[in-house]
């Protein structure tokens, strides 16, 4: 076995405590990855308060953004090699044998894909244990190669806040001539901003106070709009082709929304509240628009993705904090004061 040494949360709504725990002894599909980085995704906030239901297993390290450098590979590992840069995003396994993973869309295997944290593993051997820890043992089609142009702290976001922007805006077509809005402007949001905007569309981000404004402008927005009066709402009506929902809240007026976008507009939801949103369907009817989600993407769409950020020099904008800070950062991620990803140095754990 491997030790393993990281940040858990050892009950629902506990803070985060340091926790000493063991890696399974690798396979020869597997790769030993020396964790240096993990982002602190809004998703880490939900699952160790259980917003998603109850019954999550703790201890629970969280922590499904992930950069570091590869220790060692098993004997049939033929994609890694000892000191590559690599990647782990929000899943570490599937089926393999389904319709969606035969399509690379194994976040949607139909057996369901196994999560990097808080899942069985597919042997019934072991809970999942995520980034928020110094190694990790994963599955060799599970990891992804970083692109060296990536520093490895700005990487790890990529691992699914990237992604989950990345995949619907690819997947609704975003590009030249398109009209995109972003909702919220958190650690997904500033990702959707910055793709959507190399993807050619025009981006405006729909956000509900003042403060970002300026920042907004600075990632590469092209118009920011609070949404918060009527008047914003009537003054926007019918402009969208793409709207991605980002916020963690159910605590908004769907329908309001809705209106913003044109004919066969479609909105998609990303953002995974605790409380179910509550959705007048008229809005919908009257201009044949859709209302979607999205659930991060496959592991070759996380790949193109890291390429494509890789190219066009996209990064995230991170603050980079000591382990030990985890229970700062998750309050102030709950007060939409993260600009805009923590990330946590896991070397210094
Ligand atoms: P985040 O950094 O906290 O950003 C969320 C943003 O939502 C905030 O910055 C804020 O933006 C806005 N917001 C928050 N509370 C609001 C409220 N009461 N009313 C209106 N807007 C509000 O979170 P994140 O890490 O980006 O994650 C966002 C959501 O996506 C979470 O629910 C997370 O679990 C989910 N998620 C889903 C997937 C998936 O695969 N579908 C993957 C990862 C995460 P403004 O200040 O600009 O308004
Ligand atoms: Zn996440």
């Amino acid at each position: 076995m491997i030790q393993a040494k990281g940040m858990a949360a050892m009950a629902a709504k506990q803070a985060l405590v340091p926790y000493s725990f063991e890696r399974r002894e690798p396979k020869e599909h597997d790769v030993v990855i020396d964790i240096k980085y993990c982002g602190i995704c809004h998703s880490d906030i939900h699952m160790t308060r259980e917003e998603w239901g109850g019954g999550s297993p703790f201890p629970m390290v969280p922590g499904h953004e992930i950069a570091g450098v590869v220790r060692a590979v098993g004997s049939k590992v033929t994609k890694h090699k000892i000191g590559d840069h690599v990647g782990v995003g929000c899943l570490v396994d599937s089926c393999a044998e389904c319709a969606h993973c035969k399509q690379d869309l194994e976040q949607y295997c139909v057996e369901g894909q196994t999560g990097t944290y808080g899942a069985m593993e597919r042997d019934g051997s072991a809970v999942t244990q995520g980034g928020y820890s110094n190694v990790i043992v994963v599955k060799d089609d599970f990891v992804l190669q970083i692109p060296k142009a990536l520093p490895l702290d700005k990487a790890a976001p990529l691992l699914c806040a990237g992604i989950t922007l990345y995949s619907p805006l690819n997947h609704w077509n975003a590009g030249p001539g398109k009209k995109i809005a972003i909702m919220g402007l958190g650690g997904l949001g500033h990702m959707g901003v910055k793709i959507a905007r190399a993807m050619g569309a025009e981006v405006t981000v729909l956000s509900h106070s003042e403060n970002k404004r300026e920042d907004a402008m600075k990632l590469g927005a092209h118009h920011f709009l609070v949404a918060k009066t009527q008047d914003v709402f009537q003054q926007n009506a019918s402009k969208f082709d793409l709207i991605i929902n980002t916020v963690s809240s159910a605590d908004i007026d769907m329908t309001s929304y809705f209106n913003l976008l044109k004919l066969d507009g479609t909105m998609v939801s990303v953002g995974a509240p605790e409380k179910p949103l509550s959705i007048n369907v008229f809005p919908l009817i009257m201009m044949r628009r859709s209302y979607a989600g999205s659930a991060i993407g496959g592991i070759k769409e996380t790949q193109e993705m890291l390429n494509f950020c890789a190219k066009h020099n996209i990064t995230p904008e991170i603050e980079v904090i000591n382990p030990s800070q985890v229970n700062e950062a998750y309050e102030r991620v709950l007060k939409s004061d993260v600009r805009y990803r923590f990330v946590l140095d896991m070397g210094k754990i």
